[in-house]
């Protein structure tokens, strides 16, 4: 097994489907069932997930709400995702743990570094929801503090592209993708992975962010194998 610990970063948005909001059952049991699958071979996972399919800060803005306000709408959002997130794993005969960065037992256990360590270890999926805690910042930089602060091998960026193109894929059909690529050549190509604060995160930490497609089926078990799938962004 190539990686034995990771952080899982889930969209928001990924978990709508085919629709832009609120969640589709099939995705959460689809992603349940591609983390069980890791769990099974030994691999400690730690999943991240965002709430743009519910509700984000910056877009409350623009129809006039406060963004601090907002901020933390977006947070309880990524708590909403958690916990379907949870009871899918549950459904399936998993174990899942949802950790909260805010305060709101009996919701979730607030964020505790070395409780998450302990019970990654007993095969449960520890779910961190509420981004960082604070606003202004995004799930992608949350998801890039506790990879650093839990120690994970790698941060896996789940998306629905299955890597990191020249060009966006979705609009330039001459994009060509890389296999490997380093954070310099990111910036100095200004390509786009995750938001700049997240991205210094794991470059000053030496935390490799992988980018590849969670909704094909088998990706993320053939990723923690060691066979080449997605974008590795390394130093
Ligand atoms: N958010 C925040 N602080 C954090 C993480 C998230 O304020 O540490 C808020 C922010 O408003 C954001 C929303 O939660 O827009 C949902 O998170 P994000 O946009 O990262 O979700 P995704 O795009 O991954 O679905």
């Amino acid at each position: 097994m190539k990686y034995s610990r990771i952080l899982l970063k889930l969209s928001g948005e990924s978990l709508a489907g085919n629709g832009n909001h609120g969640i589709e059952d099939s995705v959460l049991t689809f992603y349940a069932k591609q983390v069980l699958e890791v769990v099974n071979v030994g691999c400690e996972v730690a999943i991240v997930i965002g709430g743009g399919n519910i509700f984000r800060g910056l877009s409350g803005t623009e129809s006039g709400f406060d963004r601090v306000k907002g901020d933390q709408m977006g947070m309880l959002a990524t708590v909403i995702n958690s916990l379907a997130l949870e009871s899918a794993i549950t459904r399936l005969g998993g174990k899942a743990k949802v950790f909260t960065s805010i305060r709101m037992e009996p919701v979730g256990e607030l964020y505790n570094r070395d409780k998450v360590l302990e019970v990654m270890k007993n095969k449960t999926i520890s779910i961190l929801s509420g981004g960082t805690g604070n606003p202004f910042f995004t799930t992608d930089t949350a998801s890039a503090l506790r990879a650093v602060e839990i120690g994970a091998d790698v941060l896996l960026k789940g998306t629905r592209v299955d890597g990191v193109y020249s060009a966006d894929p979705e609009k330039d059909p001459s994009a060509v993708k890389f296999n490997n690529i380093t954070f310099e050549e990111v910036i100095g190509k200004r390509l786009m992975v995750m938001d700049s604060t997240a991205f210094t995160m794991c470059r000053d930490n030496n935390m490799p962010i992988v980018v590849f497609d969670m909704n094909r089926e088998g990706n993320l078990l053939k990723l923690v194998r060691g066979e080449s799938v997605g974008t590795i962004v390394s130093n």
